[in-house]
Parts: structure tokens; C-alpha cells; sequence
């Protein structure tokens, strides 16, 4: 499962984060391109980066990625931010992961965080 690494430590981190959505697809950026925008069509390594959906356009060819394909957040109507929502609320219950401590959620409750969110994303 990809996109579960760089979680915030602290639910307030988390909540500050992801609560628009433009935070949400700059999480979602990063976890696709952990070294920078590679086209897989050119090889060209600029992007537009639009900011109110989670897609780039390859600046050389105009080639669109979806920065969701593969993950489970695929297909979804609904906006990134609440789904994230969802997601830090199900930590927050599993992890006792409450507001200020430092008690990063253990990757497996995040895996299943996720797995909730692809249910219910369906
Ligand atoms: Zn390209």
C-alpha cells in the first residue's frame, strides 16, 4: 500500500495538515514523487502542480497523472479533506493518538485506517 509514509506525530499536526484540500493533494504529491515529477510518458521532470486537484500536467508533453491512481483515494467523489478526516479520527480511536501527545499512530493502524477509507470510498 502505498501513501501511508510522512504522517504527522500529533494529531494537531495531522488535523492542520489535511484539513484543506490543498494540503491533502500536497501529501498525496509528495508520496507520489519523492524525488520530483517524472513523466512517464516524456521523462520530463516539470510539472504544473494545480493546486484544487490532485493531478499534474507535464510541462514538456502536457501529459495528466493522477496523483490518486493507485492509491485508495482513487476514484473518489468526495473531497480529500474529509476523507483524511475520517482517517485521523480512526487514529485518534485505535491509537489513543489525542491532541498534543506525541504518540505517532503504529503503521499498521494507519494500513487500517486506509483500508476503512477504501471501503467506504466504493
Ligand atoms: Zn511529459
Amino acid at each position: 500500500m502505498s501513501g501511508i509514509g510522512d504522517l504527522p506525530s500529533t494529531q494537531w499536526e495531522f488535523e492542520q495538515r489535511f484539513s484543506t484540500e490543498a494540503g491533502c493533494i500536497e501529501y498525496l504529491r509528495r508520496q507520489r514523487w519523492p524525488d520530483g515529477f517524472r513523466c512517464p510518458r516524456c521523462g520530463g521532470g516539470r510539472a504544473w502542480a494545480l493546486r484544487r486537484r490532485a493531478l499534474d500536467q507535464c510541462v514538456s508533453c502536457g501529459h495528466q497523472v493522477s496523483l490518486t491512481a493507485g492509491t485508495v483515494f482513487h476514484g473518489t467523489r468526495k473531497p480529500l479533506a474529509l476523507w483524511f478526516r475520517v482517517i485521523g479520527q480512526f487514529l485518534v480511536s485505535k491509537s489513543g493518538w489525542l491532541g498534543g501527545g506525541r504518540l505517532p499512530p503504529a503503521r499498521a493502524q494507519v494500513r487500517d485506517g486506509l483500508d476503512l477509507v477504501a471501503q467506504a470510498a466504493q
